[in-house]
């Protein structure tokens, strides 16, 4: 097949990708290179059937394929909230773009959601079913209510012109690839550590959230993706929750860090819990993630020594 992974040049969208291209497809791979970058696909330039376009979602984009998978968007809180409105264009007229595309060609589309859609939830765990509890007007609502919207616009296509969609909801997830500035939580944590700098813990740290490998979610998502039984929304991610403070405590003693924890202050709609149910996924999917934050910290802190030279 032909596919096409919008964000392909990003953290999950480079190893995607490489994926893809491993099950012998012809992969074009799509990307503005605001949080992406040209050497995490490096690697794939040479092979024939990659192919990098440089190009923003906002703006429209035809190619005959036969697959397209939608992960162009900022995910690091810092990074979404440093352009908003560009944030709320990505998410909204790059899934116009996208199920436009997906309606003309008939190809499938999956939209990578997130657990964001939820907001700071009051059901825990999470499942599909709950709708959410979203700031529409808070620092955060940029990106969470700009994937909520995207999720309305895949099911409003698929009733309206049966675009064939599938829509996963993914729950924080790490790994090799993440930029050291990314700022998200893991990076972050492990980055301050190996330079023995102080860990920021947001708050008071007893915030928690479910840390997923990115080889589970990508094996998850791909499964959503070639399955014919359900459109979703599914929960993608691991259920194992950790504090915040846990988090730090861990890349620590992994890392056999002199950081210390300094605490700051607690962003604004920053969610207190996070935990996936994946039922859903399990049942429908038959898909569990195997790789636990211990064993997932290891396969991620060598990548961050190599690229910081430490
Ligand atoms: P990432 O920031 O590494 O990847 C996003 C990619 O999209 C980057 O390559 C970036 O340059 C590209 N991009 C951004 N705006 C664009 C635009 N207007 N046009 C073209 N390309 C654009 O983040 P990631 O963690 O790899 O996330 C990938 C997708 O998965 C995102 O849609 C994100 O919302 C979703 N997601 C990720 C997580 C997670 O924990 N990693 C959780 C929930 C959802
Ligand atoms: N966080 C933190 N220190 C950091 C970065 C993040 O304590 O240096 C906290 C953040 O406040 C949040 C959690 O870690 O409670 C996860 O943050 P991240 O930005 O990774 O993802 P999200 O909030 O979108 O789940």
């Amino acid at each position: 097949m032909v596919i096409l992974v919008t964000g392909g040049a990003g953290f999950l969208g480079s190893h995607l990708c490489e994926r893809l291209l491993g099950q012998g497809h012809e992969v074009l791979c799509l990307d503005n290179f605001f949080t992406g970058r040209r050497r995490n696909v490096l690697h794939l330039m040479d092979n024939p059937h990659f192919e990098l376009v440089r190009h923003d979602v906002v703006d429209p984009f035809k190619f005959e394929v036969d697959r397209i998978y939608n992960l162009a968007c900022p995910a690091s809180p810092v990074h979404y909230q440093y352009n908003p409105i560009k944030t709320v264009k990505t998410s909204v007229m790059g899934a116009i773009n996208c199920l436009g595309l997906a309606k003309r060609v008939g190809a499938r589309i999956l939209q990578a959601s997130t657990s964001e859609v939820y907001g700071d939830p009051e059901v825990h765990p999470q499942p599909e079913s709950y709708r959410g509890n979203v700031n529409p007007i808070g620092l955060r609502a940029c990106y969470d209510e700009g994937k909520r919207c995207a999720e309305t616009l895949f099911f409003d296509y698929h009733r309206e012109n049966k675009v064939d969609i599938r829509v996963v909801r993914i729950f924080n997830t790490y790994g090799p690839r993440m930029l050291p500035d990314d700022g998200r939580v893991v990076s972050n944590f492990i980055v301050q550590a190996l330079k023995g700098e102080d860990i920021t813990i947001y708050g008071d740290g007893s915030q928690t959230r479910s840390f997923c490998f990115m080889d589970d979610l990508l094996e998850g998502m791909m499964k959503m993706m070639e399955q014919n039984e359900c459109v979703g929304p599914i929960n993608i991610g691991n259920p194992n929750e950790f504090t915040i403070r846990q988090l730090a405590q861990t890349v620590i003693k992994k890392i056999d860090s002199k950081s210390s924890l300094v605490e700051m202050p607690l962003p604004s709609d920053d969610p207190t819990q996070r935990k996936p149910d994946i039922s859903q996924a399990q049942k429908l999917l038959d898909w569990n993630p195997r790789i636990e934050l211990e064993e997932g910290l290891d396969k991620t802190i060598p990548y961050f020594q190599e690229i910081l030279e430490i």
